[in-house]
């Protein structure tokens, strides 16, 4: 997404040692100083106005200041490639003085506490470092050698141990999957909130935000749902400084940052990452078998619940993200398939395809490091069907038919045969509440399916439509998007039970049902359909030894 990171910029001055300079500006970001003499240094000053706690710009408040360089540092026209030196000072500030400095940029001469000196080797490497001072927490691990830090800014009480256990597991089952470690040090870098996520992932480091609960508490040993979230995104990232920042599509080597790069590899670099980001877990131990599945069937269910998935496939998705996934509306559902968690599943389809024509000589894993050693090692460029040859080639089979529906078609992925190669039973059913996502299961359960509105609710009291479901009832109704629903068969309703009053209604009766569109009442007869098969539930095939063997070589887990 084109974030116009220049608006932030205020105050504008240029100026030489024999005084200010005029300048113009050329565009929305670019500036031109009036010309000066040889001899002397162009001084350009400027503040940055940095009030966005994302991990994508810069913050700055009394407790920290955080920043990307995409959001702080002029682009010099035409040395982009020139060695850069950046001083970073404390604030002279009273509370700035206890305060920390963390960031991977390399180090020129810097304060036992961060502040000083560092290089970048050029105007890329400068903003592929995100820098964060404050009263930061943090531990050190190895890994391969090594040197791994994370630094956490923000109140929080995690189990600084038990997290470093972990996460020094996670990253060396990455290093171990792509048979070597490329860099010299790597930090995460942690803001700690009431109330966040976010990753952003880079070279040598990476930015996460997270909610506070979500990392692990002192004395409490059980990993929770939010603990197990925040490992996933850690994981993600991590795979990232091989596959995107190093492993790159062709298309983003050398290009400037004035516009949109299309490429239709996404599902590769973000599918394939998301497929190892909780594949890890397991494989190093974090997780049991059992939440991984249960994490499998949720994405499954996700994927299956968005028509779009039927109209745009991957590649598309991915070519399209500028505008579209990124700009996600009110049809998104309707309209757009995830490039992450259909592209997950393809990961998933295609190392099982693979294990089982290969009876296990060849996995996505050793993919993986094919793509590595060709393409991250040396960095070239991924061109479009170089990763479908590259399994060609490794595998000795034409896999060309698989891509063909998983990556450029839109019809669904034939995952029920392909889990029964690693004993694992799969079965779709209606949901039975608003919260069911599906899971694994000792048994599979009929549901007799409940009525169905065809409509997602927004987060407020209200009931508010957020979203309207191609062929659902609603859509057929004529409901629309942002209409709040005030009462339902003469009722009043409220966002939390809109559902249970459509449930309730007998199987031939048209619901009478009153809305605001706008400031205008209105009123509709709508007539309930069954909700669709879409929620997924995973069971454990136990007597099948041999399947049982196949599933924990692929899980790395030794009983499952
Ligand atoms: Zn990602």
């Amino acid at each position: 997404m084109i974030r116009d990171f220049a608006r932030n910029v205020l105050q504008f001055e240029a100026s030489t040692s024999h005084g200010s300079l005029s300048w113009e500006k050329l565009d929305k970001q670019t500036w031109r100083c009036e010309p000066c003499a040889c001899d002397t240094q162009l001084i350009v000053r400027y503040q940055v106005y940095a009030w966005d706690l994302s991990v994508r710009s810069a913050h700055v408040d009394t407790t920290h200041a955080y920043f990307n360089g995409t959001s702080v540092f002029l682009r010099v026209h035409g040395q982009d490639a020139d060695q850069l030196q950046v001083e970073i000072q404390r604030p002279a500030a009273d509370i700035a003085q206890a305060w920390t400095l963390a960031t991977s940029m390399s180090v020129d001469a810097v304060d036992a506490d961060g502040f000083g000196l560092y290089l970048a080797q050029d105007y890329s490497d400068l903003i592929d470092h995100p820098v964060e001072m404050g009263s930061l927490s943090h531990f050190d691990f190895s890994v391969q050698g090594v040197a791994h830090r994370m630094a956490i800014y923000g109140r929080h009480q995690a189990d600084m141990q038990t997290l470093a256990r972990d996460l020094s597991k996670i990253c060396k089952q990455h290093s171990e999957l792509f048979g070597e470690l490329p860099l010299d040090r790597y930090l995460f870098l942690v803001m700690a909130v009431g109330d966040g996520y976010g990753g952003l992932e880079h070279r040598y480091s990476t930015s996460l935000l997270c909610s506070r609960d979500d990392l692990i508490k002192t004395g409490i040993s059980t990993k929770d749902e939010g603990y197990r979230r925040f490992l996933g995104l850690c994981s993600h990232e991590y795979f990232h400084l091989w596959n995107v920042k190093r492993i790159q599509p062709e298309v983003f080597k050398g290009q400037g940052l004035d516009n949109e790069v299309h490429t239709q590899l996404l599902w590769m670099f973000e599918g394939f990452t998301s497929y190892y980001d909780d594949l890890a877990l397991v494989r190093s131990n974090c997780i049991e078998c059992k939440e991984y599945l249960g994490i499998l069937a949720n994405t499954i269910t996700g994927v299956m619940r968005g028509k779009g998935r039927l109209k745009q496939s991957v590649a598309e998705s991915s070519f399209d993200a500028w505008t579209r996934f990124y700009k996600q509306d009110e049809n998104a559902p309707n309209a757009i398939v995830s490039y992450y968690t259909k592209g997950s599943l393809i990961a998933l389809a295609l190392d099982l395809s693979l294990r089982g024509k290969t009876d296990g000589a060849c996995t996505l894993d050793d993919v993986m490091r094919a793509l590595w050693k060709r393409f991250g090692r040396t960095g070239n460029g991924v061109k479009q069907g170089d990763v479908e040859s590259l399994v060609s080639e490794i595998s000795g089979m034409d896999m060309s038919e698989f891509f063909a529906q998983a990556v450029y078609g839109t019809s669904d992925l034939p995952l029920k045969k392909l889990l029964r190669y690693v004993g694992i039973d799969m079965h779709l059913r209606p949901s039975s509440n608003e919260k069911d996502a599906g899971g694994v299961v000792e048994k599979f359960q009929s549901v007799i399916p409940r009525h169905f509105l065809g409509v997602r609710m927004g987060k407020c009291q209200d009931a508010v439509i957020s979203h309207v479901f191609d062929g659902g009832a609603a859509q057929s109704a004529g409901l629309s998007a942002g209409d709040q629903i005030l009462a339902i068969n003469g009722i009043r309703v409220s966002a939390a039970n809109v559902e249970s009053m459509v449930e309730q209604a007998d199987d031939d009766q048209e619901l009478d049902i009153h809305i605001f569109r706008r400031d205008e009442l209105m009123r509709f007869r709508v007539r309930p359909l069954p909700a669709p098969e879409d929620t997924c539930d995973l069971k454990l095939i136990n007597d099948d030894t041999e399947a049982g063997n196949r599933r924990s070589a692929w899980l790395h887990a030794p009983a499952c």
